[in-house]
């Protein structure tokens, strides 16, 4: 194996998904930006599999990476707006459920549907309408719900959505989430989308709603993340150099701290590897006992992400866009080139060079 790799063990990463999926009934799978790390094309697949109707993407440029591999329906989960000719192509398409958040573009969107010059008529286009929640990101404000009402013979209104912030410890978000609902359902009864809601407070929703109403439940991190023992990622050694303290190394020839070895690993920036904020003495606290120790970190190196003989090592210098300099002291017993090493990877912003359908060793 070269690179970094994304190894599953697919039998306990489907049996979580079909767990994720009893538990909440009308699931939308969400698929977006980098697949969490598995990639579009993937979850398209895994959302075939698991029996779902419906997956979201989260742009319109992203229909197209998912459509051949999964075939219900795809909703965009970005609210529509007029100034993507593409998007205006996808609302056209009997497949493809739209998000909209302003008023004035479901006014433009209803002027999409009907008859063309050439004597053909399009669908109407299928839509979602969004309720503006406490995220204050995209969304009707609940006073001007009333003004979908007058466009809904020139769209296939499929249900109202809500995107609301994620409940902390202790707070829960049922108390908003009814009253945007019982908002939504007076200016016009229909299905509900929620997102960050959790399955079991379903229930108590649709109860404090005067109507019956079916509910479907976006989920991306919990549906393909929430299972991480079935989820193991490597990097490859690429080289390892013997080096001395004082030795120059690296972009920068910064200078070696200690005897040992320099390892140089796969995965770097392009990777999203050294994207978050070093893992190791961020408090105030930490700080100031580095600096006086005169650690690593004292000397502007960073814990990388990677084990070496059973620990977090240092980085020399950041990380490339491909490879990544880490240094392993004397002591320890360094790798041989080939060898695949555990890397910690946030799989929302990484992109690996493989996903390997074997299980972790
Ligand atoms: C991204 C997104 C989701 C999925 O969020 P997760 O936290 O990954 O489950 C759900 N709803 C909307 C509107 C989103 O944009």
């Amino acid at each position: 194996m070269t690179g970094v790799t994304l190894r599953l063990n697919t039998d306990r990463w489907r049996a979580h998904q079909q767990r994720v999926a009893q538990s909440a009934p009308g699931l939308v799978p969400v698929a977006k930006g980098n697949g969490y790390g598995f990639g579009l094309r993937r979850l398209a697949e895994e959302a075939q599999l698991l029996g779902a109707d419906t997956l979201a993407v989260g742009l319109p440029g992203e229909v197209a990476a998912v459509r051949d591999v999964f075939a219900g329906d795809i909703v965009i989960l970005n609210p529509w707006r007029p100034d993507d000719p593409g998007a205006a192509e996808l609302a056209r398409d009997p497949r493809v459920i739209t998000t909209v958040s302003r008023l004035e573009d479901l006014e433009i969107l209803a002027n999409l549907s009907g008859s063309r010059p050439d004597g053909t008529t399009t669908p109407l286009p299928r839509v979602l309408i969004e309720a503006q929640t406490s995220m204050l990101r995209h969304g009707i404000p609940t006073s001007d719900l009333e003004g979908v009402e007058a466009l809904a013979a020139y769209v296939a209104i499929e249900g109202w959505t809500i995107h609301l912030p994620i409940p902390t410890d202790g707070e829960d978000n049922l108390e908003e989430a009814a009253r945007l609902a019982l908002a939504c359902q007076s200016a016009r009864p229909g299905p509900l989308w929620l997102s960050h809601l959790p399955a079991e407070r379903i229930g108590a929703l649709t109860g404090r709603l005067p109507e019956p109403v079916s509910v479907r439940l976006r989920i991306g991190t919990r549906l393909w993340l929430g299972e991480p023992d079935c989820l193991e990622t490597t990097a490859t050694v690429l080289d390892v150099h013997r080096v001395r303290r004082g030795d120059r190394a690296g972009y920068r020839q910064r200078r070696i701290p200690s005897n040992g070895w320099l390892v140089i690993v796969s995965g770097g920036t392009a990777h999203g590897i050294g994207m978050e904020a070093p893992t190791s003495a961020t408090t105030v606290r930490q700080r100031a006992i580095a600096l006086a120790s005169g650690g690593l970190e004292a000397a502007g190196h960073a814990l990388g992400p990677y084990t070496l003989d059973g620990k977090k090592r240092w980085f020399l210098e950041p990380p490339h866009m491909q490879s990544s300099m880490v240094l392993l002291p004397e002591g320890a017993t360094p790798p041989e080139v080939g060898d695949e090493v555990p890397v910690e990877l946030r799989l929302t912003t990484a992109l690996v060079d493989q996903v390997v359908d074997a299980p972790p060793a």
